[in-house]
C-alpha cells in the first residue's frame, strides 16, 4: 500500500490529554509503521521508531486486541540470533464504508483497512426532488444494507464519510449550503447516526470534491503526486486542492470553492446568486446552453435533466461533426484553461486531474485548454502542469470519503471502540 501522509479528517476525533494522548499517538505511529514497511518483528519497529521495546510489546497487545494487527508466527533474523515473532497489519477485521449523494445518485464504497473492496455500488435517486428528510431515510437504508454485507465478510466498519457537494463545516457534519441539493444547515452527521441507531464508529461528512482528489491522490492518474487540483464537471464545479500531500482546508473548510471564482464580472448569473462565477462558463449547464439552446437546463425545472443523457448527446453530436457542439466545446475548454491558469498562479500544481463530464469529453476539452493555460500563466515553469482525465468515474467521491475512514482509524487506533467481527484468526501464531 503506498504512503499517505496524515490529513485532517471530517470524524469526530476523541481529545486525549497527557499520557492517553501520547499513548494514542505511539499507537498511530506503530500501525502506520508496519502499513508502510510491511512485516516486521517489534523490535525493529522499536529501532525504527525510537520507542522502548517494552513499550512497542504493550501497544502490539492492544493493536491485536483491536483486531488491527496480527502475529505472523516465528522469523529468524539472519543465520544467528533469536528467533523474533512477525507482526503485520491486519486489515481484514475493520472495515471503512464510504458514500456518496448526489443530485441524482446514492453511492457506496466499502472496504476493510487492507484495500479489499467489500461493497461498490451506485443507486439512482433524486435527491433534489426528494428533499432532505426523505434523502436521509434512503441514505441510512443503504448505509444499513451496506454496513450488514461488510460485516458478513467479516469487517465491521471503524467509521463512515459521506460526501455531499457543496460547503460542509466538517467539524460538526452540517451541510451549511448544497445548492444544486437545495438543501442548506443540514446536520447530516447526527441525523444518519439517528438513522443508524445503534452504530457506534464515528461518522462524518466532507465535501465531494474534496473526497475525489483524496481518491485521486491514493487510487487515481495522478496517484502520489503532492501537489495537485481536481475539478469536479457537473452542472456545478469544484475543486479539491492537494499540497505537499496534504488536502488544503482553509481556515473554516471551505477552500476549493473554484467554481465560484469571478472569472467574468459582466457575465451570467451563477446558481450562488453572484455574477460570472467560473462555473457559468465551464458546467455542464454552461455547455449544454451553448451547444444545444432549446435543451438548455432551467432553474427551477420540475426535474433536473439527467447529466448521462446531456453528454451522451454532446459526444454525439461531437462525433457527427456538428459545429456548434464542436465550437461550444472548444469554447468551454478555453474557459477551463483560463480558470485553470489562476489555480495555476495560486497553487503550482503538477497536474490538473479533471472528473465528472471533463473527463468524458476530455479529448476535445484538454488541448484548448491547455494552450489556454500556457499563455495565460506567469512563471514559465509552472506551466508544465497538466489537464489529466480522471479514469475514477462516478465512483472517485466516495471512494475517497472509504480512504478518509481508513486515515482516521491509522491516526486514532484507539477510535476502533468495539470487538470487531470474526476474530478467529487473530492471536495464532
Ligand atoms: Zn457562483
Amino acid at each position: 500500500m503506498s504512503r499517505q501522509p496524515s490529513i485532517r479528517t471530517a470524524l469526530p476525533r476523541a481529545q486525549p490529554v497527557g499520557h492517553a494522548s501520547l499513548r494514542r499517538a505511539n499507537l498511530s505511529l506503530v500501525l502506520r509503521h508496519l502499513r508502510d514497511e510491511g512485516s516486521c518483528s517489534r523490535s525493529d519497529v522499536a529501532d525504527a521508531t525510537g520507542l522502548h521495546r517494552a513499550t512497542v510489546s504493550s501497544l502490539m497487545a492492544e493493536l491485536i486486541e483491536r483486531g488491527l494487527v496480527r502475529e505472523l508466527g516465528t522469523a529468524r533474523a539472519g543465520a544467528i540470533g533469536r528467533p523474533r515473532r512477525a507482526v503485520a497489519l491486519d486489515g481484514s477485521h475493520v472495515g471503512a464504508l464510504g458514500m456518496e449523494i448526489n443530485v441524482d445518485y446514492i453511492a457506496v464504497h466499502g472496504i476493510d483497512l487492507g484495500g479489499r473492496v467489500l461493497v461498490e455500488r451506485r443507486i439512482g435517486f433524486d435527491a433534489m426532488g426528494e428533499g432532505p428528510d426523505r434523502s436521509l431515510v434512503e441514505l441510512g437504508r443503504v448505509a444499513r444494507k451496506a454496513i450488514a454485507e461488510m460485516r458478513r465478510a467479516g469487517a465491521a466498519p471503524g467509521g463512515i464519510v459521506v460526501a455531499v457537494p457543496g460547503l460542509v463545516d466538517i467539524g460538526p457534519g452540517v451541510v451549511t449550503l448544497a445548492p444544486n441539493l437545495g438543501w442548506d444547515d443540514l446536520p447530516l452527521a447526527e441525523r444518519l447516526r439517528a438513522e443508524l441507531g445503534g452504530f457506534r464508529a464515528p461518522v462524518g461528512v466532507d465535501n465531494d470534491a474534496n473526497l475525489s482528489a483524496l481518491a485521486e491522490y491514493t487510487s487515481g492518474v495522478a496517484a502520489g503526486t503532492p501537489d495537485m487540483v481536481y475539478l469536479t464537471g457537473e452542472v456545478g464545479v469544484g475543486g479539491g486542492i492537494m499540497v505537499g500531500g496534504r488536502l488544503l482546508r482553509g481556515a473554516d473548510g471551505f477552500s476549493g470553492e473554484v467554481g465560484h471564482l469571478p472569472v467574468n464580472p459582466s457575465g451570467r448569473r451563477c446558481g450562488c446568486g453572484r455574477t460570472g462565477c467560473w462555473e457559468t462558463k465551464v458546467g455542464l449547464a454552461a455547455l449544454v446552453r451553448a451547444a444545444t439552446p432549446d435543451r438548455a437546463y432551467e432553474r427551477g425545472a420540475a426535474a433536473p435533466p439527467d447529466p448521462e443523457v446531456r453528454v451522451k448527446e454532446i459526444s454525439r453530436a461531437l462525433a457527427a461533426g456538428e459545429p456548434r457542439t464542436l465550437a461550444a466545446v472548444a469554447e468551454v475548454g478555453r474557459w477551463l484553461g483560463l480558470g485553470g491558469s489562476i489555480l495555476v498562479n495560486l497553487f503550482n500544481p503538477r497536474v490538473i486531474v479533471i472528473g465528472g463530464y471533463f473527463a468524458r469529453l476530455a479529448e476535445r476539452l484538454i488541448p484548448p485548454a491547455q494552450a489556454e493555460l500556457e499563455r495565460l500563466v506567469v512563471a514559465g515553469p509552472a506551466a508544465r502542469c497538466r489537464f489529466l482525465a480522471s479514469n475514477l468515474g462516478f465512483g472517485a467521491a466516495s471512494r475517497g470519503a472509504a480512504s478518509m475512514v481508513v486515515d482516521h482509524i491509522m491516526d486514532d487506533p484507539a477510535a476502533i471502540g468495539f470487538a470487531p467481527v470474526a476474530r478467529s484468526s487473530v492471536g495464532s501464531v
